[in-house]
């Protein structure tokens, strides 16, 4: 393993004064899996007053010292140093009850969650890895450090990493430790919802359909009303899957921007409520998009996402259902009314649903190309797709002698006119129109 010298630095700094340092975590398990790990951190047999100390001449980051952690200030980046620590249960879900400094690295490793995060690298003392996380690693091996139930007991939010850390790095968890995650998931209930969601957040962008499939236990606990799609059966002749696996695709199709996952994650959650039986035998959806907005809604405000986040969310599940037809006057108004990233983002992922049926390519797949270029076309006509865009303003309407809500009713009706392409968006083709509307301008 190479450390970037500004860690070695920290590090030989405490082997100096006589503590023994080790990088440790996420850091080592990357630089095994020939990553580049995005952050280095560092435990130590010193405990902080000795660690400030040693650190006396540079700036700290002091917050974490309770726990033991003491954050110092490099000129590349900060480096948290930690002191070995054991550390009891977490009653309230968040916190450990206790911590205890001890000064062997083997019983720090040991309060970690998985083997292949419970190693640490010395350059003097080489590779501590007392529970074979190199060799799961290998073996591609989720495994939790020491009895499971007991882990997860501890702090239920592990299983969600769990899910994370198997997701990220292709790795199937061990008989032991897939069992004990799919019966205790109950207990993330308990969780602080913030922690549960980002967890949630860091995992979308990196799962496909099989990850979501395979820890459907784990993901339908932490949003129940999931559950009932998986396995149900859409009874009509466009729906090859059942709606959580068709979920599952969308997500997995789209691309990986935190509101597009989230949107194909919730996307049909009011499916299976609004499901209905038509004469023609085949099951309808009436509504589901209303629904699945309303579902959407709840599940965001419980889980504690940000306002913005959950207002883009629930404008791509509103509109999932409302196709973009290639036909520029209407994609106009759509890119007025979304604005273009949106409006990029709902095509995706009516795209991902269109795709996501399991019964062939749909003829419908084929405007998507077209609705691309004419996007592209508006965008390079400059187009007129706000009141603010047209060549008049309100001031120029009073002049013309308009007032008070006639003055926003007739910048609409020229808006209107020039999306149409009945008029053109020049000063004075509008203010001859606005003139000639102007009849009835009080
Ligand atoms: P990432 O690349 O996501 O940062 P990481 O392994 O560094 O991965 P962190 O959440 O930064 O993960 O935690 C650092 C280390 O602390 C982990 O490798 C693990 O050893 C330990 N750890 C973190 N959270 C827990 C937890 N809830 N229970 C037990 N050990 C934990
Ligand atoms: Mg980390």
């Amino acid at each position: 393993m190479v450390l970037p010298e500004y860690v070695m630095q920290c590090l030989q700094r405490l082997e100096n004064a006589g503590f023994p340092c080790y990088a440790v975590g996420g850091c080592v398990r990357d630089s095994l899996l020939g990553l580049t790990p995005h952050d280095y951190d560092l435990c130590t047999a010193a405990i902080p007053e000795q660690i400030k100390a040693v650190f006396a001449d540079l700036p700290l980051v002091l917050a974490g010292e309770k726990h033991g952690t003491v954050g110092v200030i490099t000129e590349k980046n900060v480096v948290e140093i930690t002191t070995f620590r054991t550390e009891g249960a977490y009653q309230d879900n968040r916190h450990p009850d206790w911590v205890e400094f001890v000064d062997r690295i083997e019983a720090d490793l040991a309060r970690r969650d998985f083997t292949v995060n419970a190693m640490a690298w010395s350059p003097v003392r080489g590779l501590a890895d007392p529970f074979g996380g190199r060799q799961d690693l290998e073996n591609k091996v989720l495994r939790a450090v020491g009895v499971p139930e007991d882990r997860f007991q501890e702090d239920s939010l592990r299983i969600l990493r769990g899910v994370r850390f198997a997701v990220r790095y292709g790795l199937t968890p061990d008989a032991a430790t897939q069992s004990a995650m799919f019966t205790l998931a109950s207990l993330m209930e308990n969780l602080a919802r913030e922690r549960v969601f980002d967890e949630l957040c860091k995992l979308l962008p990196l799962v496909n359909a099989k990850d979501l499939l395979r820890f459907a236990p784990v993901i339908t606990q932490v949003i129940p009303e999931l559950a009932c799609a998986v396995g149900f059966d859409q009874r009509n002749s466009h729906h090859a899957y059942d709606v959580y696996t068709h979920i599952a695709l969308v997500t997995e199709t789209v691309p990986p921007k935190l509101s597009l996952r989230w949107a194909a994650l919730l996307h049909d959650v009011g499916k299976v409520a609004s499901f209905s039986m038509g004469e023609d035998g085949q099951g309808h959806y009436y509504g589901h998009a209303e629904l699945g907005e309303e579902m959407a809604n709840a599940i965001l405000r419980r889980l504690k996402a940000p306002n913005q986040l959950r207002d883009q969310v629930l404008l791509l599940i509103r509109h999932h259902m409302t196709r973009l037809q290639p036909d520029k006057k209407l994609l106009r108004r759509w890119l007025g009314k979304l604005g273009e990233e949106t409006v990029g983002d709902l095509l995706h992922l009516q795209e991902a649903d269109m795709g996501s049926k399991g019964t062939g390519m749909p003829e419908e797949l084929k405007q998507f190309p077209l609705v691309r270029q004419l996007l592209e076309e508006i965008r390079e006509e400059n187009s007129c797709l706000h009141i603010r865009d047209l060549a008049v303003n309100g001031h120029d309407l009073m002049a013309l002698g308009f007032s008070g809500p006639k003055i926003g009713e007739c910048m609409n009706q020229l808006l209107e006119l020039v999306q149409e392409e009945k008029l053109e968006n020049t000063r004075q083709a509008l203010l001859a129109e606005a003139q000639r509307s102007g009849g009835n301008r009080t």
